[in-house]
C-alpha cells in the first residue's frame, strides 16, 4: 500500500512489536499463520496473534481461518474477559489476498468513544457491502451500470467525499476509461474528459495501481516529487485527497474505484481501505459477469450458421407472442417449414454446399415474411415462423409467398437449385393455447403436407394426430440415427459451489434429428430401450466424450467427463466387451472418466453389476461409479459398500425440495447423504440447482459440487469447451443461459 500519510511523516498509531500498549485497539494484518503483518498500517516483523491476544493461540487461530475461508463475507468477533483489565474484543476477517484483518477493541466503556465511532461507522459500512453484494449478483446484466454508479454515491455521501468513480484499463493497458461516476452535488463531472487517457502519463500512480497497490493520498500536496505530474493534474481538479483502490487479479489489475475530496482533507483508515478493495472486487466480478453473460446470451440463442434466433430464442418469442396475442384478443399462426430433399443435396454435394442452401433460405424467409414475430432455425433443415394473423386469407397469401420466394433458383458454385418445401401450420386459440402445443401440432402439419406429395402447406387438423409416426418408425430412423451419427452427447458443467468453477461436464446424449431437429432422451430412450439399442447408444456417447475429453485434457489437464450408462448394458456380454476395449484404448484418460448409472437401474440386478462393474475397474483402475439420482430409488445404502462407488450424485428432487414448501425434509436428506458419503469417503454432487437460494442452501449443507440450469444446461461441444476456457460460471450468467 502506499500510504502518503506513512511518508509524509504522519506515523498512525506507532504500534511497535510487542504490542504492551495501552487498550490493546488497533487494526492487525495477518498472514495465514496468525503471524502480524502490518499494524494500523505500518510494517511489523515477528510477532503473532498470541502476542497480542495471549488467550487466543495458534492452533484456534487455524480453525477460525477455515471458517473465515469458506466464507468470504464472515466475520468472527470473539470477547475475551480478563481478570485484571478491561474485556478486549477480537473482529477477525477475510482480505481478499488471502490476508487477515484483526481488530482489537475493548468491550464496553473501557477505551473510549473514539473506538467504538469507528467501529459503528465500520459495521455500517460492512452492512452497506453485505446489501451491494446481493444486489450485484441479482442485478440483471443492462441494471449494472446503474447499480454501480448508485452504490458509488452511496458510499462516496457516507464518507462525505466529493466524487467517486470506476476507471477501466484497456486490453494492452495502454489506456483507460472512466466507465462510472457520482459525484456530489455543486461538483463537476469529469467522466466525458477522462476517456483513453493514455496510462503513461500518470507514471507514478500507475506503477502503483498496477501492481495491485492501493494509493491513499491524505494531502495532496505532501506527494513526493517522482508524482509532479499527477499533483499537478490533482490540483488542477482542487483535489485536495484521494484515495484509489484498484480491482482485478491481484497481479494484473483491470482497474480501479477511487474516492475524491475536493471540500476538505481525508484520511481513511486501513479497514476501511480493505472494504473498497472488497467493494471494487464485487463491481469487477459483475462487471466481468455481464460481459460473459452477454456473450452467453448471444450464443446461447442464435444459430451460428443463419443468425437466425434457435430453439430457445423461438421459445421465449413464442411465449412472449401468445402472452400479447391473448391480452390483444388476436390470432396467432405457428409456421413449421421444412426443405423437401434437402437430405439428398447433403449427401449428394457436401455439407459445406448445404450449409450455403441453409444461409440462403434464412435470408429468403426473413425477407419475405418481414412482419414475422419470430424465425427461427430448429436444427437440420427446419424453420419456424411465428405470425399474427389478421386473416385466414392473407395469412395464406403470406405463406405463398413463403413458397414463390423459395422456388427462386439458387446459383452455387456453377450449379443451379431449385428449392422446395412443405410448411406445416397451427392456430392460435383454435389449435392449441400453449407454445409447446403448437409446435407439435406445426410438426404434424407439415408431416401431413410431406405426405400429401411435398412441396406444399398443410393446417393443423386434429385426425392427424393419429396418423403421426408410429413407434416402429422411430425405431427405424433410431437405427440410421446410429449409423449416421446423428446421437451426440451435450455436455452440462458440473461446477465446484465455492468457486464456481468449471470441474468437468456430464455428457448427455442428443438426437440430432435430420427433420425434427434436436431430440431429448426422453423422446427417445424409452424406444432405444425397447429395440434393444440403449447400449450402443451408451457406447457411441462414450467415444465421443472421450475424444471430446482428450481435447479439453490438452488445455485442461485437471477436466473431468461422466457418462451415464444403463444397468442393463452390463449384463450384455458383447457391449461390456467394447466398453472394456473403449477405456483400454483409453488409457490414462479413463482416470478423468465417470460412469453414472442410476440407483434404480442398479437395483435391478445388483450381483451381476458389481461383478461387472469390478470388471471394468480392472481394466481401467482409475475409472470412477457413480451412482445417478441417488435417493430416489430403494436407497439401501448396503449395497454401497458393495459397488466400487467412488460418487453419490443426489437426486434433482431433493435439490428442488429445498425452494418448496418442505425444504426441513430435503434438508435433513441431503444432510445424511453428505454425511454418508463423507464417512464413507465418497464424493458428493446435488444436479438440478436452478436457483442461487438452493445453491447457498447447498454450500451450506457442505456439498461442494453440483450442476443445474443456475449453472448452465446441456451445452454443444463448441460452448462447453468455451465455458471452460473461461474457467467459471456465475449465477447472472447462467440466467442468461437459462432464460
Ligand atoms: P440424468 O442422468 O439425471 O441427467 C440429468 C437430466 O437433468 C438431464 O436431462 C438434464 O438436462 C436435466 N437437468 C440438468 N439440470 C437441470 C435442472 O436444473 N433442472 C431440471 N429440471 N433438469 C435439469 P436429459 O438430458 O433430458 O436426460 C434425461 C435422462 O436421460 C438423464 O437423467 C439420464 O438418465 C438419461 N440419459 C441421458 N443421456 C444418456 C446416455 O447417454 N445414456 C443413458 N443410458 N442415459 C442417458
Ligand atoms: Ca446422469
Ligand atoms: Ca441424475
Amino acid at each position: 500500500m502506499v500510504d502518503q500519510s506513512a511518508r509524509a511523516g504522519r506515523q498512525p498509531g506507532g504500534a511497535a512489536p510487542g504490542f504492551a500498549h495501552a487498550g490493546l485497539t488497533g487494526s492487525f494484518l495477518l498472514d495465514r499463520d496468525g503471524r502480524v503483518l502490518e499494524a494500523d498500517g505500518a510494517p511489523v516483523s515477528a510477532c503473532c496473534l498470541a502476542d497480542l491476544v495471549p488467550e487466543f493461540d495458534a492452533a484456534e487461530f487455524a480453525r477460525w481461518r477455515i471458517a473465515l475461508d469458506g466464507f468470504p463475507a464472515a466475520v468472527l468477533r470473539l470477547d475475551f474477559p480478563r481478570v485484571d483489565a478491561p474485556a478486549v474484543s477480537l473482529r477477525l476477517e477475510r482480505e481478499i489476498d488471502g490476508r487477515y484483518l484483526a481488530t482489537l477493541g475493548g468491550v464496553g466503556d473501557g477505551d473510549g468513544d473514539g473506538y467504538r465511532e469507528r467501529l459503528e461507522n465500520r459495521l455500517v459500512f460492512e452492512h452497506m457491502i453485505a446489501a451491494l453484494s446481493t444486489e450485484l449478483i441479482h442485478a440483471p446484466s443492462e441494471r449494472l451500470d446503474g447499480l454501480i454508479e448508485q452504490a458509488l454515491g452511496r458510499i462516496g455521501s457516507f464518507f462525505g467525499v466529493d466524487r467517486a468513480y470506476l476507471f477501466r484499463f484497456s486490453g494492452d493497458r495502454a489506456s483507460m476509461d472512466n466507465t462510472h461516476e457520482w459525484v456530489e452535488e455543486g461538483i463537476s463531472r469529469e467522466a466525458h474528459k477522462l476517456q483513453q487517457v493514455p496510462m503513461d502519463h500518470f507514471g507514478w500512480l500507475m506503477r502503483e495501481l498496477l501492481a495491485g497497490r492501493f494509493v491513499h493520498i491524505p494531502v495532496v500536496a505532501d506527494l513526493p516529487p517522482e508524482a509532479a505530474t499527477e499533483a499537478a493534474e490533482f490540483e488542477r481538479e482542487g483535489i485536495r485527497s484521494l484515495v484509489l483502490v484498484p480491482f482485478g487479479e491481484a497481479q494484473a489489475p483491470e482497474g480501479f474505484i477511487g474516492f475524491d475530496s475536493v471540500r476538505r482533507e481525508r484520511h481513511w483508515s486501513a479497514d476501511i481501505l480493505l472494504g473498497l478493495r472488497l467493494v471494487g472486487q464485487m463491481f469487477y466480478n459483475a462487471l466481468r459477469a455481464q460481459v460473459m453473460s452477454n456473450s452467453l446470451i448471444t450464443l446461447a440463442s442464435l444459430d451460428p450458421l443463419t443468425g437466425l434466433g434457435n430453439r430457445r430464442l423461438l421459445g421465449e418469442q413464442l411465449a412472449y407472442a401468445l402472452e400479447r396475442s391473448q391480452r390483444e384478443q388476436t390470432r396467432l399462426a405457428v409456421v413449421l417449414v421444412d426443405l423437401d430433399d434437402f437430405k439428398l443435396v447433403n449427401d449428394s454435394y457436401g455439407h459445406s454446399l448445404g450449409d450455403e442452401i441453409l444461409k440462403t433460405v434464412a435470408s429468403r424467409l426473413a425477407a419475405s415474411v418481414p412482419a414475422a414475430d419470430s424465425i427461427a432455425r430448429l436444427g437440420g433443415d427446419e424453420f419456424v415462423l411465428v405470425v399474427h394473423v389478421d386473416a385466414l386469407d392473407s395469412l395464406v397469401q403470406q405463406v405463398e409467398r413463403l413458397f414463390e420466394a423459395m422456388r427462386e433458383p439458387v446459383e452455387l458454385r456453377g450449379m443451379r437449385f431449385v428449392l422446395r418445401m412443405s410448411a406445416g401450420i397451427a392456430l392460435y386459440p383454435a389449435d392449441a393455447t400453449d407454445a409447446e402445443a403448437l409446435l407439435r401440432q406445426a410438426d404434424t402439419a407439415m408431416y401431413a403436407a410431406k405426405a400429401g406429395g411435398r412441396d406444399r402447406h398443410a393446417f393443423f387438423a386434429p385426425p392427424m394426430a393419429l396418423a403421426s409416426r408410429t413407434t416402429l418408425t422411430l425405431r427405424h430412423e433410431l437405427q440410421q440415427a446410429l449409423e449416421r451419427d446423428e446421437i451426440r452427447p451435450c455436455y452440462q458443467p458440473r461446477v465446484a459451489l465455492s468457486s464456481s468453477r468449471v470441474l468437468g461436464f456430464e455428457a448427455l446424449a442428443r438426437w440430432h434429428h435430420p427433420e425434427r431437429g434436436v431430440l431429448l432422451p426422453g423422446e427417445f430412450l424409452e424406444i432405444a430401450a425397447q429395440g434393444g439399442m440403449l447400449g450402443r447408444i451408451d457406447q457411441r456417447i462414450l467415444a465421443h466424450a472421450l475424444a471430446d475429453l482428450a481435447g479439453w485434457r490438452r488445455s485442461h489437464p485437471d477436466c473431468m467427463v461422466s457418462v451415464n450408462l444403463d444397468a442393463s448394458d452390463l449384463q450384455d456380454e458383447a457391449l461390456v466387451a467394447g466398453l472394456l476395449q473403449q477405456l483400454d484404448t483409453a488409457g490414462d484418460l479413463a482416470d478423468a472418466v465417470e460412469i453414472e448409472i442410476t440407483e434404480t437401474s442398479l437395483m435391478r440386478n445388483i450381483e451381476q453389476a458389481a461383478r461387472t462393474l469390478a470388471r471394468l475397474r480392472e481394466a481401467a483402475p482409475g475409472l470412477r461409479i457413480a451412482i445417478d439420482d441417488f435417493g430416489s430409488g430403494y436407497s439401501s445404502l448396503a449395497y454401497v459398500g458393495r459397488l466400487p462407488v467412488a460418487t453419490l450424485k443426489i437426486d434433482r428432487s431433493f435439490v428442488a425440495e429445498l425452494g418448496g414448501g418442505n425444504p426441513r425434509n430435503a434438508r435433513a436428506i441431503i444432510h445424511s447423504i453428505v454425511d454418508l458419503s463423507r464417512s464413507l469417503g465418497l464424493h458428493v454432487i446435488a444436479e438440478g440447482v436452478e436457483t442461487i437460494g438452493q445453491a447457498d442452501e447447498l454450500r451450506r449443507l457442505d456439498c461442494l459440487e453440483a450442476q443445474g440450469f443456475l449453472f448452465a444446461p446441456g451445452l454443444p461441444h463448441a460452448q462447453a469447451s468455451a465455458l471452460l476456457q473461461a474457467g467459471f460460471v456465475t449465477a447472472a450468467g447462467v440466467h442468461a443461459v437459462r432464460s
